[in-house]
């Protein structure tokens, strides 16, 4: 039922890698978790040549795994160090969360759409991440307060605004990174930086394009 990593699948990846270096992703320790997580896995087998081209692709339910140099550009802001809590809102496919995990972060994620909660637990478990990620059928707007405070919070859905509900999920010194909706129709890449209770930091990255966050679960 899963596809194999092969010589041709790794020779891919070494050159998406020399790919994302170009793009100026500068953090080895992302790079290289990119490099171990095998991302046609994570899709159709008729997507087994274009998984390493730097593309969002389709994963069912009308919903994208990223493009890899959106994954690496998020992750790279989040400042992974190991051992950390970290949230993910929109599980989709499940590699970002790999990536995180495959960086040593103990990874939440949540997900609304009940069909790819229950394909992309079966991908984790095959990969042997399932004590790393922990996944929920949940909607991200609510986050997850039983298990806050988190170091770290990334959204990879494009979000109406900044939610209050994550923010206070996130300790302080903890940054959340979240693709902000603007009045075109690309997102802007924000990055939070919880300062103290009542004040943050946030810095303006480019311009990318998600699918957007949608309140409520869907059950089928
Ligand atoms: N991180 C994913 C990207 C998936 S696309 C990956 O690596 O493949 C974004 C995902 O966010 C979709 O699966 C969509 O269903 C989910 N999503 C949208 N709104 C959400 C919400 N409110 N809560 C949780 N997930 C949400």
């Amino acid at each position: 039922m899963f596809q194999k990593d092969s010589s041709l699948t790794i020779g891919l990846r070494n050159q998406l890698i020399q790919l994302l270096k170009e793009k100026k992703i500068k953090d080895e320790s992302v790079l290289s978790a990119i490099n171990s997580i095998p991302r046609h896995i994570f899709l159709d087998s008729a997507f087994t040549n274009m998984a390493y081209e730097d593309k969002a692709l389709q994963i069912g339910s009308g919903q994208t795994i990223s493009q890899p140099y959106t994954v690496a550009f998020q992750t790279e802001l989040l400042q992974i160090n190991p051992r950390e809590k970290v949230l993910e809102i929109g599980t989709g496919s499940g590699y970002q969360a790999c990536v995180l995990a495959a960086m040593g972060a103990k990874v939440f994620t949540l997900e609304r759409q009940k069909p790819l909660y229950d394909k992309t637990s079966k991908i984790i478990e095959h990969l042997g991440f399932a004590t790393k990620i922990k996944m929920f059928f949940k909607d991200g707007f609510e986050g997850l307060p039983t298990y806050a405070p988190f170091d770290k919070i990334i959204i990879t859905c494009a979000a109406p605004t900044i939610p209050d509900t994550l923010v206070k999920q996130l300790k302080i010194g903890g940054i959340m990174v979240i693709p902000l909706e603007t009045k075109n129709a690309q997102q802007v890449m924000i990055r939070l930086t919880k300062l103290d209770e009542v004040n943050n930091q946030i810095e303006k990255f480019g311009d990318f394009a998600f699918v957007p966050m949608l309140e409520g679960l869907e059950k089928k």
